[in-house]
């Protein structure tokens, strides 16, 4: 291929952020590659990564034009943007005047970049007088974040991907990174290689593809997590391999922690977990001997019911040892969402405020509002995802704008999420697919632009912000997603929305950390394309950033010190299995689908690998219920069912099944949706759903 222009951007599918090198020939045609010159990748792309330049090739599915209707029995019609957003205006208005502020809200994306998560959260919480702002992260980090503030005083993620070379012993708990983290796993995976002696031990009642490089596989029960990182807990302290100079200095409440963790004596807790003692000790012995030791871990400890109590227990063990703020240590939360970072820096949560300020400090609220010179923030958190769509349904909240998401896929029991948007008002969608299912419930939906389409920042796992490149036109009259934000909020008639780029947005917010703990006041678009990427914080215009926090042993409380937190419960409080619903359904992804496929679903080899959802079942199970593999199966839980292929296996434990959340209504109706049969049980401080743990039955079809 001849190539006529090259750009470097990001990935835009996970949390690892890898670079990707976007090569244009002369006749427009796209292909992409690694970014060679990218720190965390180094040239390396996953299967998703490699065939980007088909999914921003293909507009086969976009949305070209605003589409309206006037009542839910008449279909869409094309109209301008000016008609479109003057409507959405006067509705909003109206609602506002008639029944509050509270009374409309918006659910945004990890997706987004940060300049649309910082104005989306500018216009509700500063100019509409909401909190009623949250985010698909809700659905996959917001246990970490409760996680990180109780330990660590800020939702900071302490270590860098750097640090990966640099351990001798990693925990990864509840995740797969093997097929949802690839390259960040091939870092791993190479530096086994290259130093055997490197201890990996992985903690999943599954025995996933990440299984083939642990040492120790711990395949407990569903749930028990917190058992498990409370008997690790117990043995270390019983064998005195804890960091008591770290503890004594720089921690408080660890004797809270070690009563929590004598409860159960390691016998007790063996035997909750559905593993050996010896295993509990195993593990234990390889943490206490590491010389860096670090934990990853995501959905199957955030996605809990008990999540934030998961986290805890789990970062308790990074203090226990010492092992944080030095090389090759520290607790490492794996982000699902490209920018799902991001949207946490800028608050973009109904329960946080931008620049890591607190939503419920007076000082931090008022310097926000005169920052923006908007309306008096409210102290009280806004309705969370679930929280939303439940006041959808009881008619509270009248309005909802939703961006960049696919709610009737991605959310738990989605016929409720169905029923409550057939009950709201007044839906707006903002997306940049017809594939996604959440469009046949818009009353507007308004065209965005894709990835490539628009220029902006996202931040990766690892606190690394990179700048993202306009490299094509959007097709029809779709526009990004940042302008559709500042031009509804003129039509409001609110101030200080006369952006005329994203780059007049990002230099709003980087203003706006100067003096926090995430200051990136330092930290210019001419910085980020002329330098490349960056950590934060990055304070000053020479700052080279910060690849690692806590080095100084301070922390973001308030008397400075990393804070061990009891969990509350021990026990899953998740939904019971009965004599109806006998069987534990954990759901999660696979290797080369991405969230609800509305964009890896256009490319056909992706599909080659897994071409259909199915239902990983237990070979003793099967038997049980007289099921073979390839055969049809009824999957019912107490909110509805599904229909699948069985897939016979040994790698999941007997009373637990495994279902893919990749694929919606289009498939075949909405018979392959696993959820709609998920929980709506939530974290009770987090929000956060229990995907990862629902009561079902299965019956041969
Ligand atoms: Fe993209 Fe994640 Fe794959 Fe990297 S690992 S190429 S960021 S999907």
């Amino acid at each position: 291929m001849q190539r006529k222009e090259s750009h470097n951007t990001i990935c835009s599918y996970c949390g690892v952020g890898c670079g990707i090198t976007v090569n244009k020939d002369s006749k427009g045609v796209l292909s992409v590659e690694g970014d060679k010159t990218y720190p965390v990748n180094r040239g390396m792309l996953c299967s998703k990564g490699k065939n980007l330049n088909y999914v921003a090739q293909d507009t086969s599915d976009r949305i070209l034009f605003p589409q309206m209707r006037w009542s839910r029995n008449h279909p869409l019609q094309k109209v301008g943007w000016d008609t479109a957003l003057k409507r959405a205006a006067a509705v909003f208005r109206s609602i506002i005047e008639n029944h509050g502020p509270d009374s409309v809200g918006f659910y945004v994306s990890g997706q987004c970049l940060t300049e649309e998560y910082y104005l989306a959260n500018k216009l509700t919480k500063g100019f509409i007088g909401t909190n009623n702002i949250d985010t698909n992260s809700r659905l996959c980090m917001s246990s970490a974040v409760v996680g990180y503030k109780k330990t660590l005083g800020e939702d900071a993620v302490p270590i860098a991907y750097a640090d990966i070379e640099l351990a001798d012993c990693f925990l990864i708990a509840g995740a797969n990174p093997a097929w949802c983290h690839p390259i960040l796993f091939r870092r791993i995976e190479k530096h086994k290689e290259q130093n055997p002696d490197v201890k990996i031990i992985v903690v999943d009642p599954r025995k996933t593809q990440t299984c083939a490089l642990a040492d120790i596989h711990l395949q407990i029960l569903p749930g028990t997590d917190v058992i498990l990182f409370n008997a690790i807990a117990r043995r270390l302290i019983e064998r005195k391999k804890i960091d008591f100079a770290f503890i004594k200095r720089y921690t408080s409440n660890f004797e809270a922690c070690k009563k929590r963790a004598f409860e159960l004596s390691l016998n007790e807790a063996a035997k909750k977990c559905g593993i050996s003692v010896d295993e509990i000790k195993a593990a234990a012995g390889v943490i206490g001997n590491a010389k860096g030791f670090i934990s990853m871990w995501t959905m199957g400890l955030n996605q809990s019911v008990i999540g934030v109590d998961k986290n805890v227990s789990l970062l308790n063990l990074s203090l226990l040892t010492g092992q944080i703020g030095k090389p090759g240590s520290g607790p490492f939360s794996l982000t699902g969402q490209p920018n799902a970072m991001g949207g946490r820096e800028v608050g973009g949560m109904a329960s946080l405020l931008a620049t890591h300020r607190d939503l419920g400090n007076d000082r931090h609220r008022k310097e926000v509002q005169e920052f923006w010179g908007g309306k008096p923030i409210k102290k009280e958190a806004g309705l969370t995802a679930t929280e939303m769509f439940d006041a959808l349904e009881n008619g509270s909240l009248k309005a909802v704008w939703i961006i960049c998401t696919n709610p009737v896929v991605s959310m738990p029991n989605s016929n409720k999420i169905e029923a409550a948007l057939r009950k709201a008002n007044f839906v707006v969608v903002q997306d940049i697919s017809h594939k996604s299912e959440t469009t046949d419930f818009a009353d507007l939906l308004l065209p965005a632009a894709a990835w490539l389409e628009k220029e902006g920042t996202m931040t990766n796992s690892e606190r690394r912000i990179s700048y993202l490149p306009k490299v094509l036109d959007p097709p029809g009259e779709a526009v990004p997603d940042v302008e559709i934000l500042w031009r509804f909020a003129r039509e409001m008639g609110y101030p200080g929305f006369d952006y005329n780029n994203a780059g007049e947005v990002y230099d709003e917010y980087c203003l706006m950390t100067k003096g926090t703990n995430i200051d990136i006041s330092g930290l210019s678009y001419e910085r980020l394309k002329k330098e490349g990427s960056f950590q934060w914080p990055v304070p000053h215009k020479t700052h080279p950033g910060t690849p690692r926090l806590f080095q100084d042993k301070q922390y973001y409380t308030v008397d400075n010190k990393a804070h061990f937190n009891a969990p509350a419960k021990l026990e899953n409080q998740s939904e019971r299995t009965s004599e109806e619903y006998p069987l534990i359904l954990n759901t999660g992804r696979v290797r080369d689908q991405w969230h609800t496929r509305t964009k890896t679903g256009k490319v056909k080899r992706l599909s080659t690998h897994i071409p259909e959802p199915f239902l990983e079942m237990n070979k003793v199970d099967a038997l049980l219920y007289g099921l073979k593999e390839g055969d049809l199966a009824n999957v019912t839980s107490r909110r509805g069912s599904v229909r699948v292929k069985v897939k016979i296996s040994f790698d999941i434990r007997e009373n637990v099944v495994f279902l893919p959340m990749h694929w919606g209504k289009l498939l075949n109706k909405d018979f392959s949706r696993a959820n709609n049969l998920t929980s709506e049980l939530i974290d009770p401080i987090s929000k956060e759903p229990d995907f990862k743990y629902c009561a079902v039955r299965v019956e041969k079809y």
